[in-house]
């Protein structure tokens, strides 16, 4: 039986992973190895009691007890704690999926690419914060990473049995998020609840809002650089808010490989997961008939900020993509906390990066994880000054 274990389980990404591991025969299909969440223990022990894992890891200390007493009786180990989540990784998987949210689920994706097997990456902010590392390390062990982003994935798919050589861009799509089509100028006072709605994805709060400021899609700019080794200069940033043509690869003969499919997370999960073969997977279907047109146009510069600090992030390079995206997480708890205003997100994250160059040691290249780390939380330190700067609009 495949190994398996599921880093984030309960969050959108690991729900959609225990939904399809579940369909494809669960414990009696694979042996789970670990099982984590951050807080939900209730929900944790629930997919642990349908998948049995050797272990069950909440990530939050305090919740241990919590986590004892609901899996008692079970043969279930239990742990927690951030290291705990990490330690996790170090049982032998043939297959993880990376699905934790944030700068926090770079550990434990480095960590599992040791036993050789299979890493289903959802974690974006790995690449972003260490893709050079992580790309390493992955082929140190001859371990494999298959991206689970939908444009990641579709740019995978097309490029099947294709010689990068003779790619001349890569596009991605955006659906332009929550504020697509508003008013440029109501954009400062939109709300958490407002941003926290995708108009065609359903997943975790973090990413719906970074949808909305496209921090998302600068995050999948580089996402896009780390994993398949192209050049900024040829990554391109479409819109297309019908979220159903996830990404094109353009060769030099003039033709294009698209990826259409509904906008499931199941469909990346469920490639990653059933690689190289291809399974019946429980996604609709398009009725491209039915669907009549569909539209793209290019992202307006002035209402997406973020995907210039994407640019300059690529041109520092090195340890700049951790300072990058460490400011945008404080910069977004900032705003879910409505301590700034959505637009200021990008002012914050910006100011970070414009300091930190300052100092010098930006672009340095990231030898060790440590490195990433001490990038991480200067650059969070330096969010809290400049958020304390901020005003609220
Ligand atoms: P989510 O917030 O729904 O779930 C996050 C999971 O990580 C939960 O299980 C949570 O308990 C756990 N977690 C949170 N903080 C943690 C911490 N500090 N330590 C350990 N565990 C922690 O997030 P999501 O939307 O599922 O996204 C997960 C990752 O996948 C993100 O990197 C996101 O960018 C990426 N991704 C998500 C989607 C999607 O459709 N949701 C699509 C593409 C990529
Ligand atoms: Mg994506």
């Amino acid at each position: 039986m495949r190994r398996v274990s599921v880093f984030g389980a309960t969050g959108s990404i690991g729900e959609s992973t225990f939904d399809l591991l579940t369909r494809q025969g669960g414990a009696d299909t694979y042996r789970i190895v670990a099982l984590t969440a951050g807080r939900n223990v209730r929900r944790l022990a629930e997919q642990a009691r349908v998948l049995r894992p050797e272990i069950a890891v909440i990530a939050d200390e305090a919740l241990l007890p919590d986590l004892r007493e609901a899996l008692t009786g079970t043969g279930i180990a239990t742990a927690a704690g951030d290291a705990a989540v990490a330690e996790a990784a170090d049982r032998p998987a043939e297959w993880a999926m990376s699905g934790i949210v944030g700068a926090a689920g770079l550990a434990p994706g480095f960590r599992a690419l040791a036993h050789g097997g299979t890493l289903a990456l959802a974690n974006k902010e790995s690449l972003v914060t260490a893709g050079p590392l992580l790309m390493e390390e992955a082929a140190r062990h001859s371990a494999r990473i298959l991206p689970v982003d939908s444009e990641h994935s579709a740019v995978f798919q097309a490029l099947a049995g294709e010689d990068m050589d003779a790619v001349e861009r890569i596009t991605i799509t955006a659906s332009g998020g929550a504020f697509r089509d508003w008013p440029l100028e109501d954009l400062a006072r939109a709300s958490v609840a407002e941003a926290s709605t995708h108009p065609n994805w359903n997943m975790g709060q973090r990413i719906t809002i970074d949808s909305a400021s496209m921090f998302n899609k600068a995050m999948e700019v580089i996402e896009t650089r780390e994993f398949f080794g192209i050049d900024p200069d040829r990554i391109e940033v479409l819109v297309h808010p019908e979220s159903m043509l996830h990404a094109l690869v353009s060769f030099r003969d003039g033709g294009m490989i698209g990826h259409l499919g509904a906008p499931d997370m199941r469909h990346a999960i469920g490639y990653a997961l059933n690689w190289p073969d291809r399974a019946h997977l429980p996604v609709a279907r398009l009725d491209l008939a039915a669907i009549g047109r569909l539209t793209f146009s290019a992202p307006d510069p002035a209402r997406y900020p973020a995907l210039r600090l994407a640019r300059e992030v690529m041109a520092a390079g090195g340890l700049a993509g951790s300072a990058f995206n460490a400011a945008k997480e404080a910069a977004l708890d900032a705003f879910i906390a409505d301590r700034i205003g959505f637009t200021a997100m990008s002012g914050v994250v910006e100011e970070v990066l414009d300091r930190l160059s300052g100092q010098g040691g930006l672009g340095k290249p990231a030898t060790s994880l440590d490195m990433v780390y001490d990038m991480d939380r200067s650059a969070r330190r330096i969010a809290g000054e400049v958020i304390g700067e901020t005003d609220r609009i």
